[in-house]
């Protein structure tokens, strides 16, 4: 039968081909570094001065998942036995493969524990649970019971307590320098190496080509040697928190390790500064010095790392929050330009209802109530300012026969008509309103007896000489003007009142005239006898 897919290996089936890369690759690695390590002893029993192997190791258990590790675990072992059968006694090299891989074990598990998933040296915390589990406790108690076998071996003559030190210190120191260079290194590989910028590599090279020259300087001098002073190994520890400051948490252990191969190296040559009559102390000297760099320098690249991501994790905060502000002032924006519209078509709205509210509907001008409220704000400023003013009342003489005779529409015509050459005849500062019906009001402030009477007057004539064309008919008419002067201080009922006076005295007289009834005075005066009427009259 044929299908799309490739056969599957039987062996895939069962065994992942990447669990089986691993394995190689660290049983490779821990062989490898298992024989530099028993090559690099100054102590007569052979104890590294360094042991990478666990470094290694405990750097694949903290990248590989947990389902790799039994089997790395199997393939440091046996890496373990076949390094260190050929120097120690069957017995002993299980042991010490058993004492590495069990404290390791522990390291790593503590340290997933604690740090979570995807362990990396990209945190302060993490490199602190680091450093208790792997190179303090995993290490200790690999020393602790590493030196019980020593003793067991009877090679030696160095203490117990030394050979305990000897050996956690050789495996703190390799956990130190090499466990985060490691794991560094397979995160990036796993995620993608990032971009260095020529200056970054320009200043590592620099600076390992003094790591370099100080290093081989100062490890090849003797204390006791004048130049000593000039090329200490304490410019190297120097130069380890400048790696930390420039280089961060992979320059840094990188740096490490290269002051750590020139002090091994040396320290095997026999050419070093610590160099004294003790090879033990010479050894532990060294290691401590060499922990002393890691610690500062990995420890100060973690910090330095630490506190940039959260720089940047507060920008990312501030830039959010800066684009959702200004998310938030659009929509505020939006939503006041559109109050804003809505507010101006109320505006228009409004405007349009007060004014048809002013407005009589037939003549356009404004309406009984508004005229009158007019008139009444006007009345007000005229008393505070001791003005005087007049009332003029216009009746349109049988106006009933223009109705009867030519229908409603004719009058409705003659009103609509009248209204413009009354307007032209006042100034646009006065009011005028229609009453209702064919009577119109109009109200002069500041017009005294004399102008009060020519305004009306004037009117009447151009009412007069007005023709309204209405279909085939040409209406001609004429109206009644009641004048009335104000006394500066009575309501407007009362003008008004004696405006519609004056006019049914013009009505009376026989229309088409002006009649006008100066003061409210004179009315009295003539109530109380007198016959006197102080009037205006035209013909
Ligand atoms: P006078 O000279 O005495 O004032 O005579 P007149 O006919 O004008 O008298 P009256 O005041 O009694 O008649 C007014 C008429 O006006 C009565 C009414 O039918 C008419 N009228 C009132 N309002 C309107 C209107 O809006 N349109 C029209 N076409 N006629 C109206
Ligand atoms: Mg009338
Ligand atoms: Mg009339």
């Amino acid at each position: 039968m044929m299908t799309g897919s490739k056969p599957e290996l039987p062996l895939r089936r069962y065994v992942d081909m990447h669990i089986i890369k691993s394995m190689l690759l660290v049983g490779i690695a821990y062989y490898v570094a298992a024989l530099i390590a028993i090559h690099q002893t100054i102590t007569p029993e052979g104890i590294a001065i360094l042991w990478p192997p666990n470094a290694i190791v405990l750097a694949a258990f903290l990248i590989y998942p947990f389902r790799y590790l039994p089997f790395i675990a199997a393939a440091g072992i046996t890496a373990e036995l076949v390094a260190s059968a050929p120097f120690f006694p069957l017995w002993s090299a299980i042991c010490f493969a058993l004492i590495n891989l069990s404290s390791v074990s522990l390291a790593a598990f503590l340290i997933r524990r604690k740090s979570g998933q995807n362990f990396n040296f990209d945190r302060l915390k993490n490199g602190a649970y680091f450093l208790v589990f792997g190179p303090f406790l995993s290490a200790s108690i690999a020393g602790m019971l590493g030196g019980g076998v020593y003793v067991f071996l009877g090679r030696t003559d160095t203490s117990y307590l030394s050979l305990w030190q000897i050996w956690w210190f050789g495996d703190a120191l390799a956990m130190l320098v090499l466990t985060p260079l490691i794991v560094v290194l397979a995160r990036w590989m796993q995620a993608g190496f990032p971009h260095f910028k020529l200056h970054f590599l320009l200043e590592a090279f620099l600076l390992w080509l003094v790591v370099i020259i100080i290093g081989y300087q100062s490890f090849n001098i003797e204390s006791s040697d004048n130049a000593y002073l000039f090329f200490t190994p304490v410019w190297l520890v120097f130069l380890g928190i400048v790696a930390a400051i420039r280089l961060g948490v992979a320059g840094a252990s990188t740096t490490v390790a290269l002051i750590t191969a020139f002090a091994v190296e040396h320290l095997l040559r026999g050419t070093h500064p610590l160099i004294v009559n003790m090879p033990q102390n010479a050894l532990l000297l060294t290691q401590e010095y060499l922990a002393i760099i890691a610690i500062v320098s990995i420890g100060l690249a973690l910090l330095i790392q630490e506190i940039a991501e959260q720089r940047d994790e507060l920008k990312r905060h501030e830039n959010a929050l800066k684009a959702q502000n200004q998310f938030l002032e659009e929509r505020v924006n939006e939503r006041t330009l559109a109050l804003k519209e809505v507010n101006q078509a109320l505006q228009h709205a409004n405007d349009r209802l007060a004014k048809s509210a002013a407005t009589d509907e037939l003549t356009g001008i404004a309406n009984r109530r508004h005229f009158l409220s007019e008139v009444e704000r006007e009345l007000q400023r005229l008393r505070l300012d001791g003005q005087t003013a007049s009332a003029i009342m216009i009746d349109i003489d049988h106006f009933k026969l223009v109705n009867d005779n030519l229908g409603h529409d004719a009058g409705d015509k003659v009103l609509r008509d009248i209204v413009e050459p009354i307007s032209q005849a006042i100034r646009p500062r006065d009011l005028f309103g229609r009453m209702g019906g064919e009577e119109f009001l109009i109200f002069l402030s500041g017009a005294d007896y004399d102008m009060s009477n020519a305004v009306a007057e004037r009117i009447r004539l151009a009412i007069e000489s007005l023709t309204v064309n209405y279909r085939e008919h040409q209406i001609n008419i004429t109206a009644s003007l009641g004048v009335a002067q104000w006394d500066g201080n009575s309501h407007l009922d009362e003008l008004f009142y004696q405006a519609d006076k004056a006019l049914y005295q013009a009505k009376n007289r026989g229309r088409n005239r002006v009649f006008n009834i100066t003061n409210i005075e004179s009315e009295n005066r003539s109530s109380r006898g007198s016959n006197h009427e102080d009037h205006f009259e035209l013909p």
